[in-house]
């Protein structure tokens, strides 16, 4: 059995925010980091908290940071380092007169540019068309960021709901895609949208990572027989899943090794190994290393 993965670890928005959190650790001292949506066990923050071997050895000066999960806890003085998620502008300005003091903010430039138009638009007066997932926290911000100017944002999931879009006499209308979504159904959308002549203003948001880690899941997905996608739980992932299980269907989602079963590798000949946006190179080794060693005992091709 031969096995095949992605070369697209962590996202660039994260990495970023490690090496930049790290030098200023070294460089401001002690501080406390926290960012919106931190949860489950692949977030960013979690590692650094549980202290990570492999995220110590590569970013030392994080041995000194202390992870807040909960923004109401900080008190006034307390030095505070955003990581990739950042805040909504209205909890840094609550922070700030609460007498915290941020000093630095490595918000992810794309999750930065997608609010930013989201925002700007609105107050521009266009109701906002979303391409992306419904919940999806890239989403829900847009929308609330739409609510806030008084507008109307309607998240389009699939292609055939661009066939849905009316423009009312007067309405501005824009387009803008989630950072993390889906690439195939926003050039999808956008075809539509343009084939139908519509009066919408179209604002690439899709970041990236996305364009790279969603086309090496497409390649991963047409060479193997099976594909394991490592599943952080985040949007990152859902896209990955999407376009590796247009490719086939023998597709399985794991949160770590031993969550595989042999039977799922019965008869293949190539396994691919993908993950999403928090899911590191390392951990996809591991996992394309674990299926190298159990794939003796699997029914051979
Ligand atoms: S997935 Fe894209 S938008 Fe999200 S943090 Fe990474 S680079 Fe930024």
């Amino acid at each position: 059995m031969k096995v095949i993965k992605s070369e697209i670890g962590l996202c660039v928005g994260i990495v970023n925010a490690y090496d930049k959190m790290n030098r200023a650790a070294q460089k401001e001292g002690p501080f406390l980091a926290a960012h919106q949506n931190s949860g489950g066990d692949w977030d960013t923050l979690k590692r650094i908290e549980r202290k990570d071997p492999n995220i110590m050895e590569r970013y030392p000066n994080l041995r000194n940071v202390t992870v807040v999960h909960d923004p109401a806890q900080l008190k006034p003085g307390d030095r505070l380092v955003l990581g990739f998620h950042g805040f909504p502008a209205e909890t840094k300005s609550e922070l700030k007169e609460k007498g915290v003091n941020l000093l630095k903010d490595f918000q992810c430039p794309f999750i930065a540019t997608m609010d930013r138009q989201a925002e700007g638009l609105a107050r521009d007066g266009f109701d906002l068309l979303v391409m992306g997932n419904k919940g999806s926290h890239h989403c829900t911000e847009a929308e609330r960021l739409a609510a806030k100017h008084g507008r109307s944002c309607t998240v389009l999931e699939k292609a055939e709901d661009a066939d849905g879009i009316a423009v009312r006499e007067g309405q501005k209308l824009a387009l803008i895609g989630q950072v993390t979504g889906n690439t195939e159904t926003w050039s999808k959308v956008v075809d539509r949208v343009r084939q139908r002549q519509l009066p919408v203003k179209i604002v690439e948001t899709v970041c990236s990572d996305s364009y790279d880690r969603q086309a090496a899941a497409r390649r991963v997905a047409m060479e193997s027989d099976v594909v394991i996608l490592i599943n952080d739980g985040g949007d990152g992932s859902r896209s990955s899943f999407e376009v590796a299980s247009a490719v086939h269907a023998r597709i399985h989602r794991i949160s770590r090794k031993e969550d595989i079963q042999p039977a799922w590798l019965e008869h293949a000949e190539t396994v691919g190994v993908i993950g999403g946006i928090t899911v590191p190179q390392w951990s996809i080794d591991e996992v394309a290393k674990y299926v190298d060693e159990i794939s003796p005992s699997v029914a051979p091709a």
